[in-house]
């Protein structure tokens, strides 16, 4: 890292145009998203901008040695969620104009305060000429951010066009479930080759085979250019949407379509041609592709739950950093990625190199399986009803008793197997799954006598790592499993899950399972107010009537309710939900689909967003309204609310 990042420091110190650097809160990646679309509307000249929020230790390095060289101004990200990380991109990037959002509570948690984290963000312009902050006087989070992006233009001396032409923008690479068993990447503000090439790269990188592009017009259309990009790439289908693109179709692939309007294309366009496919829709901005979006979405429900993959593979580089440089990573992604989603979670953590991923039950991992994952999978909860199923799929079993042993040697040995991996599971003490102290000798003398199968890896589970007031049961449990551990065959050993990894450094052996500390802050749960009304002081709100209006009451309404995961135990008071920064309290029972907040004190209107958790409330704050943990709210979602993927 510290070579990459000096090879960038080396490639910024030889460009000769302005380095704009922005950082802050919330908002950098909209605000220079905006900032890119207004400048290309203009003409300005060659623009360079850090791809989609690369702006970590990592991305910052990478963004800086994209630049090429002839670009007028490169925009770049900074983003830090620990103290001293700030100098260190000051010194790559040594801006000449400094731009701060928004700082808010995004990150807090590695800082004693709003004040440490601001001053913190405020050392990247340390030696800069000029800086521009965003105006906290004002209220809306999108009209800051707005101001914002002018008050740059006004700065630089530009001139900017009106405020609509930049408003509506979609602001990252999005990432959707659409209909017939397609994935969506809608990335459709702007086509231009470089981000066809990012969003192309991103693709690939995606498990499905089948991949699709659905294109619009180029903006500075060198359509040779793209034609070739694309050919390099092999896509399934092409499909060009425009005028222009339809007057250099020769140039395009043969299992192609072509439309002159995006009207066409929906009158046109057969979906059953994109079935099973991976879309990646690139369009400029006035082709309207959100619209082909929601068109190919598989659900349209308000309500969703917004899966960030950049915070997860930060998250997972985090706690890698803990361990030494031999010990590997078993990465748990039960229960759907506790909730978040299997193959796209998966896939990430299968593009970060973890060692092994680990399911509860065989058909999630046949699910993996299906989706192109090819990372080694243990599955925990191993039924021998499904061991064929398992065998088949390549996947890992836990075995955890010597029926489950003896059971699955047969297995192996039916299939002709020889050395299978297995992974055998000890119990210390929490006394779930797991041979017991007795057991070892018989286990160790079947293992010896055959063939069929290998021991890959011991281990066992700890019961209260994350509990100060146990850590002498969690020193016994560790010690139970060393001496256990040594009576049987060399393998890898491990027993720490993520509260483990943190406290007890000493017993990371040769790997860890990491669970919650993959998930924490990366998952938000959304929905929209649909309905405003007031309600008149006395009036009843509600089953049972257990709302009560003691005074009058603005009254919102939202689209999610028990069914989808929002614990009816959170009604009457007990829980909130975010609605334009305010948390605003749930009034009477949570309704089967439907709950209504009390919103008498925060300005807004129908059609704004409200977060039932995510930075705040915070996941743990809502387990902690329902005397739970954070685990089971998350794995409560249901099913029916679609997942979003952000990168
Ligand atoms: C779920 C699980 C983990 C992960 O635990 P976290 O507390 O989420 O890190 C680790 N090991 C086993 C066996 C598990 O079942």
């Amino acid at each position: 890292m510290e070579a990459l990042q000096r090879w960038a420091a080396y490639h910024r110190s030889k460009y000769e145009g302005s380095v704009i650097a922005i950082t802050g809160s919330n908002g950098k990646t909209v605000v220079k998203e905006w900032f890119a679309q207004l400048w290309d509307s203009q003409k300005n000249g060659k623009l360079f901008r850090s791809p989609r929020s690369y702006n970590s230790q990592l991305g910052v390095a990478l963004s800086l040695l994209m630049i090429e060289g002839d670009e007028r101004v490169a925009f770049i990200e900074a983003g830090i969620s620990q103290p001293g990380e700030m100098e260190r991109l000051r010194q790559m990037i040594r801006p000449n104009v400094g731009v701060l959002t928004n700082i808010g509570d995004a990150h807090l948690q590695n800082f004693s305060s709003t004040a440490e984290l601001e001053s913190e963000k405020m050392l990247l312009f340390a030696d800069c000429p000029l800086l521009i902050k965003a105006d906290c006087t004002i209220q809306d989070i999108n009209s800051q951010n707005l101001d914002l992006v002018l008050s740059i233009y006004r700065k630089l001396g530009l001139h900017h066009k009106p405020q609509q032409e930049i408003e509506s923008l979609a602001m990252r690479l999005e990432i959707k479930e659409g209909i017939n068993n397609s994935t969506i990447i809608n990335d459709s503000y702007i086509n231009d080759l470089a981000s066809l090439t990012i969003a192309l790269d991103y693709q690939n990188r995606l498990p499905k085979q089948r991949r699709v592009l659905i294109f619009s017009e180029l903006e500075g259309g060198d359509y040779a250019q793209a034609a070739a990009i694309i050919a390099r790439n092999n896509l399934d289908l092409f499909v060009g949407i425009g005028e222009g693109v339809f007057e250099n179709r020769a140039l395009f692939p043969t299992q192609s379509y072509f439309y002159k309007t995006t009207g066409d294309f929906f009158n046109l366009f057969d979906n059953k041609l994109i079935s099973d496919s991976t879309i990646l829709l690139k369009g400029s901005r006035k082709f309207a592709f959100e619209k082909i979006s929601a068109h190919l979405s598989a659900k349209s429900h308000t309500t969703f739950m917004e899966v960030d993959l950049e915070q997860m593979a930060e998250n997972l580089n985090r706690h890698r950093a803990l361990l030494a440089k031999d010990c590997r990573t078993m990465a748990m992604v039960k229960a759907n990625s506790y909730g978040s989603g299997s193959v796209e979670v998966a896939a990430m953590l299968e593009r970060q190199k973890v060692d092994y991923l680990a399911v509860a039950y065989t058909d999630e991992g046949v699910t993996l399986r299906n989706g192109g994952i090819k990372t080694p999978i243990v599955v925990l909860n191993a039924d021998p009803a499904s061991y064929d199923a398992m065998v088949e799929a390549n996947l890992e079993p836990e075995i955890y008793s010597l029926s489950s042993l003896l059971s699955f040697i047969s297995t192996t040995r039916r299939y002709g197997l020889s050395s299978y991996p297995v992974h055998i599971k000890l119990d210390t003490g929490m006394h779930r799954l797991g041979f017991l102290e007795n057991e070892i000798g018989e286990l160790h003398k079947i293992i010896s006598n055959q063939s069929y199968i290998k021991v890959a890896s011991i281990f066992s589970h700890l019961a209260a790592a994350d509990d100060p007031a146990q850590d002498e049961f969690t020193e016994g449990q560790i010690a139970k499993f060393r001496t256990m551990a040594s009576e049987l065959p060399a393998a890898l050993w491990h027993i720490c899950n993520s509260a483990g990894i943190e406290r007890f450094p000493q017993a990371h052996f040769d790997m860890v399972r990491l669970g919650i500390g993959l998930y924490k802050d990366a998952i938000s749960l959304k929905t929209r107010i649909v309905q405003i009304k007031n309600i008149a002081k006395d009036e009843t709100i509600g089953y049972g009537r257990w709302g009560v209006a003691h005074k009058g009451m603005r009254l919102a309404i939202l689209p999610i309710g028990y069914a989808d995961g929002l614990n009816r135990r959170l009604g009457r008071g007990v829980g909130k939900v975010n609605v334009n920064g305010a948390l605003c309290p749930i009034v009477g029972n949570v309704c089967m689909d439907t709950v209504m907040v009390d919103v008498s004190k925060v300005d807004c209107i129908e059609g704004d967003e409200a977060v039932i958790f995510g930075n705040s409330p915070a996941v743990e704050q809502v387990a902690a309204w329902l005397d739970t943990i954070s685990y089971e709210v998350l794995t409560s979602v249901s099913s029916r609310i679609k997942r979003v993927y952000i990168n």
